[in-house]
């Protein structure tokens, strides 16, 4: 167990931006190891919002008994415009010193970590992430947490889908989250044997998706799946789908977004998992006095990444496997 840092006594722990399952599993590997390393713990409900507002809870370790294998985030979460502003990130200070507050873990996206460091450009209290969003596009790290179990949700509703569309020999443009990144997107669509996969990231796959019609639909098979990114540059599936009749009045399209199902359920063994690592190496990391990183997973090592390049760089999509689910789509 790492010695204690720095007379660090109390931390608080928040979640903000989109909720993603795993995010309880989290909070309670926080909880408990800070305990266990004899500090104090403060709940911080409602993101930012909640920080402003004073919104805490003293956390126990029975606090967090029966919350791993929950969905969402037990401390809520929300997007708040008033910390955006100097006048809010000084009422959240305050806040933070009035309950004797001296390190903060943020779990969260992008947008949590910028917040989390503008804060600390101003203010004394050290900051460390933890990624967690479903879309599994944070720099630096193989891993978000949330990404797993939502990636099984679209698995498992576009498996009940593919049953529909072959019995009815339909193609079904299926989109899922991300509206910058298509990673969800891209592994859904090579777990689920998607015929196309368009993506924010990549531009040219229309043209997959034609020759997909014309030469496999229309020759070959007699019902397909278009997994389509919510960001992809045609606008999602539904402008997609509404293209394609179009152009092929005599096909059977259908369109299925899946929308915040994604977000919800029970989160994977994975996820638990991680979350768990991550937690713990969130506190160690505030013991051993880091500051604005986060804490991620690489090759299922834990990595430290300064803040600053998280929310500058992005992650880049996994050319091979978009690759591999080409070859084996080959028509
Ligand atoms: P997701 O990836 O799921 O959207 P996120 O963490 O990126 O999660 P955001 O809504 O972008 O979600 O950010 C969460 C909150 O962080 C915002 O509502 C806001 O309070 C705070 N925040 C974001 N950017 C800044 C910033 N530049 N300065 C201060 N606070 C910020």
């Amino acid at each position: 167990m790492t010695e204690k840092r720095k007379g660090i006594k109390r931390i608080g722990v928040f979640t903000s931006g989109g909720d993603a399952p795993g995010m309880n599993a989290a909070v309670r590997a926080v909880t408990r190891s800070a305990i266990a390393h004899k500090l104090d713990v403060v709940g911080i409900r409602r993101g930012y919002q909640g920080m402003i507002e004073g919104d805490f809870v003293k956390l126990r370790s029975s606090d967090v008994s029966g919350i791993m294998q929950l969905g969402g985030t037990f401390l809520q979460t929300a997007r708040s415009t008033e910390f955006r502003s100097d006048e809010g990130m000084a009422k959240a200070y305050q806040q933070l010193k009035s309950q004797e507050i001296d390190a903060v873990v943020v779990i969260g996206g992008d947008g949590s970590f910028r917040g989390a460091l503008d804060f600390s450009q101003q203010y004394d209290i050290p900051f460390v992430g933890i990624p967690g969003t479903i879309d599994n596009d944070m720099y630096g790290t193989d891993y978000t947490i949330g990404f797993d179990t939502a990636l099984n949700t679209v698995v498992e509703a576009v498996d009940k889908i593919k049953d529909t569309a072959s019995s009815h020999g339909r193609i079904f443009f299926v989109e899922v989250m991300g509206r910058e990144a298509g990673q969800l997107a891209l592994k859904a669509g090579v777990a689920c044997g998607a015929e196309v996969i368009l993506i924010p990231e990549i531009q040219s796959d229309e043209i997959e998706l034609e020759k997909f019609i014309t030469k496999g639909y229309k020759s070959k098979k007699r019902s397909g799946i278009i997994m389509v990114a919510e960001g992809d540059k045609a606008g999602g599936a539904f402008k997609l789908a509404e293209k394609v009749q179009k152009e092929h009045p005599d096909l059977d399209v259908r369109v299925s977004i899946l929308g915040h199902m994604q977000r919800g359920g029970n989160p994977s063994a994975i996820d638990r998992v991680k979350a768990t690592q991550l937690g713990v190496a969130a506190v160690e990391a505030l013991l051993d006095d880091q500051k604005s990183i986060m804490v991620g997973l690489k090759d299922d090592k834990i990595v430290h990444v300064p803040m600053v390049k998280v929310v500058k760089m992005n992650r880049d999509i996994d050319n091979d496997l978009l690759n591999i689910h080409r070859t084996i789509n080959t028509l």
